[in-house]
């Protein structure tokens, strides 16, 4: 015990980046919107950058160069100038928006998802003979800033395997050429950059190695071990993941001689058993991330010190830290004061994460275990349902037969026209929002103009001639916070702000007690749009893997449990939509993929019980009510037997930019009922002529025949102007006409 009496060191491996307040958001629109030059955006970032070193100062050691523009992978393919030629531009900073977010000459860099976050980053090109060069003005500049300020500075870059296995081939790159082929050039910039980083003064530099915290093979294995290698002769060099355990690459990485490594010891405690089983020098720097940089739950500080004690079995020069960077949280706490307070006293954002960091590194800072989940955020009555209901999520009838019956209670051509859910989210409907939200316009003139955007979008799909409707869920500020805020066990921030890519920032709700549904959520808004047509409108939800993964969750039980407990709210609902009449109901889950476990072995786990917790929500009803689902993006290869499992009895997918590839992915898996494969990318502001979606349907209907596909846009239409809306779906209606005539 008396250990326990020595102070370690304390960090951090990254920090929120927009400002408290959106402060960069606001400079950011600000220049796009030409409002704001180019030094007027370098002050408001000047700003925000000194914000951050004013918070991340009470750490002994504080990372630097984790600022960003837009984003790290981006700043990271600058740092090496690995810019596409289509990107140049006389000017730095206009290169850099032109990369981000394309301009009149170019398209942007694709964006992807993070690792299983909602963060988004910008995916590099790289060919065989992109001419790397070292670009270290910004990491140095961002340490400078630091250390003037007398702070212990530590640049942070993505690292090189990293940075290679997150891009993809440039355009024209030869058939099987892979970036990470250019991994040693790639290592000779690094080599350059360190150096300049050196000479500034920067003793040791944390390269970020996320992609390791996935399944490795052995050739890449061996790329990290030589890198490295070769990096640990020119620095000190810290590998920190933030996503998991490193797992098989932790002994690569020790052995290559790594200065030190940052464990993410909330979702890869497995890497301290490997460690204390690997008899590593007691000289080894380690990082011990027991600050969770992904949830804003408080730290057991209990725990977090036992786990920080068993570093310091192992290593002399133990730091404490975030297990990621706090990225993915938002800034400070301080703003919410409209949230109960037993639930405040649970929650810790970045400001108050650093408050337990430096609590941890401090011999006698408090040692509080986390307080037991509150009795009144049980639901027993939820808890016995869903023990009452067992295993049993299924549908009783097999898909053939629903088929028949839905097919008979709801008569539609071949390749039945509709749209995924939601209508454009004008700038009208956005005031009546804003003012609605701050009390400038009562409940009852609210909804008369919400249902007056209901009939009118009803009025538009019939004058366009779609088969089936949708209400175009005006009503919703958000697929998720719109359920969040009716059912219990829900909070929602003033200002829990989130980066999920460039300017844009999300406010996921918070789930922290038992889920359940106190009234209809949705029923009036369908019913309503039902009765003013003939034709079907289809009810709309969110899944709830989906509501899931844009919430921030308790973690004191298993996500499954959590996730069930919202698929039987949302099974009430599909049962109070039914009866109100509702002949097919879609239950969104464009999530699913997010959640999917960046490693392999645990994935089969997770495909089992999000899938069933779907088929929670939607089995309870009859064989003739037809069950939607959508899912908004192409990469499908990894969970098509999760599609499959979903038990829908229509499934519509983005499949515009991958050009209907996943239809044929489809085909092979043998999933058997409906596909709507988008044929309009929704995500840009083009408009498709009737004969290219004409082209991308038959396609569709080669590979998997008539009468189980249909037509159907990418993703929802809130973000598109009615100006592309209607021409668009014009030629979407007269595409499915055209090739209906053809079979
Ligand atoms: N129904 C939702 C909409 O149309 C689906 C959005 C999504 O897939 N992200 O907006
Ligand atoms: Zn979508």
């Amino acid at each position: 015990m008396t250990n326990n009496r020595i102070a370690v060191r304390s960090t951090a491996l990254g920090y929120p980046r927009i400002g408290s307040d959106r402060e960069l958001k606001r400079a950011l629109e600000a220049h796009w919107s030409g409002r704001l030059d180019a030094e007027g955006l370098e002050r408001a970032a000047a700003a925000v950058r000194a914000e951050m070193l004013d918070d991340l100062s009470v750490l002994d050691s504080v990372p630097t160069g984790v600022f960003s523009y837009y984003d790290h992978v981006l700043d990271t393919a600058f740092a090496v100038d690995a810019v596409a030629p289509r990107h140049r531009r006389g000017d730095a900073l206009a290169s850099y928006f032109a990369a981000a977010r394309g301009d009149a000459e170019a398209a942007p860099l694709e964006m992807t998802k993070w690792f299983d976050t909602n963060y988004h980053y910008l995916v590099p090109e790289i060919g065989p003979s992109t001419a790397f060069a070292a670009r270290p003005e910004k990491a140095v500049a961002e340490f400078l800033e630091a250390r003037e300020r007398g702070l212990d500075a530590r640049p942070v870059l993505v690292g090189p395997v990293s940075f290679l296995l997150l891009a993809k081939p440039e355009d024209g790159a030869p058939e099987g050429f892979r970036p990470l082929d250019r991994i040693d050039d790639l290592v000779e910039v690094y080599a350059e950059i360190l150096a300049a980083l050196g000479r500034a003064g920067a003793g040791l530099v944390q390269l970020d190695e996320p992609a390791l915290a996935a399944d490795r093979s052995a050739e890449e294995l061996a790329v990290v071990a030589a890198a490295y290698r070769r990096l640990v002769g020119v620095a000190e060099i810290l590998v920190a993941g933030g996503y998991g355990p490193f797992g098989e690459s932790l002994p690569v990485l020790l052995d290559a001689g790594v200065e030190g490594i940052a464990l993410d010891l909330v979702r890869g405690r497995s890497d301290l058993e490997a460690l204390e089983a690997l008899n590593v020098s007691r000289e080894t720097f380690v990082l011990a991330g027991v600050v969770d940089g992904r949830n804003i739950w408080r730290t057991d500080l209990h725990e977090a010190a036992r786990l920080i004690e068993r570093v310091r079995a192992v290593s002399d020069r133990v730091e404490v830290s975030s297990s990621s960077s706090l990225l993915h949280v938002p800034v400070d706490l301080s703003s919410e004061t409209a949230l109960e307070p037993e639930l405040l006293a649970r929650l810790s954002f970045a400001r108050q994460k650093l408050a337990e960091i430096t609590a941890l590194a401090d011999p006698d800072g408090p040692r509080a275990s986390r307080q037991a989940t509150p009795d009144a955020w049980r639901d027993d009555a939820v808890r016995e349902r869903l023990a009452a209901l067992g295993a049993d999520a299924d549908r009783r009838t097999p898909y053939a037969d629903r088929r028949a019956a839905q097919a008979e209670r709801v008569p539609l051509p071949p390749l039945p026209t509709t749209t995924i859910g939601s209508f454009p989210q004008t700038a009208e409907l956005r005031k009546a929002r804003a003012a609605h939200r701050q009390g400038l316009m009562i409940d009852a003139d609210y909804h008369a103009r919400m249902k007056a955007e209901v009939a009118a979008v009803i009025a538009e799909q019939e004058k366009l001639g779609l088969d089936v409707l949708v209400h175009g869920e005006p009503e919703r500020n958000d697929m998720v916070q719109y359920f969040a805020e009716q059912l219990t066990g829900f909070a929602t921030t003033a200002a829990g702000w989130v980066q999920s890519y460039g300017s844009r920032c999300v406010r996921p709700p918070i789930l922290f007690g038992d889920v359940a549904r106190t009234a209809p959520m949705t029923v009036p808004w369908t019913s309503y749009a039902q009765s003013l047509t003939d034709k079907p409108v289809k009810g709309m939800l969110t899944g709830p893997v989906t509501i899931l993964a844009w919430s921030f969750v308790r973690d004191d039980q298993p996500l499954a449990d959590t996730a069930d407990q919202v698929a039987l709210a949302l099974r009430d609902e599909v049962a109070d939509l039914e009866a109100a009449g509702t002949a097919i109901i879609q239950v969104d889950e464009p999530a699913l993929r997010e959640l999917l476990p960046v490693r392999e072995a645990p994935r089969a786990a997770y495909r089992e019980w999000s899938t069933r917790s779907f088929r929670l929500a939607t089995s309870g009803v009859r064989p003739e009510t037809s069950i939607h689902t959508h899912l908004c993006y192409s990469e499908f290869g990894v969970v098509i037997d999760a599609i499959a499992a979903l038990d829908a009895d229509v499934t519509s997918i983005e499949a515009s930019r991958s050009k209907m590839e996943v239809v044929a992915d489809l085909g092979r898996a043998g999933y058997a009922s409906g596909v709507g494969p988008g044929v309009w990318d929704i995500h840009s502001p083009r408009v498709p002529g009737a004969a290219e979606m004409a082209a991308a349907l038959r396609l569709a209907v080669a590979a998997l025949g008539t009468g189980r596909v249909w037509a159907n846009p990418d993703c929802g239409l809130k973000t598109r102007r009615y100006e592309e809306v209607v021409p668009a779906l014009e030629g979407l209606v007269e595409a499915a006409r055209t090739v209906r005539a053809e079979a």
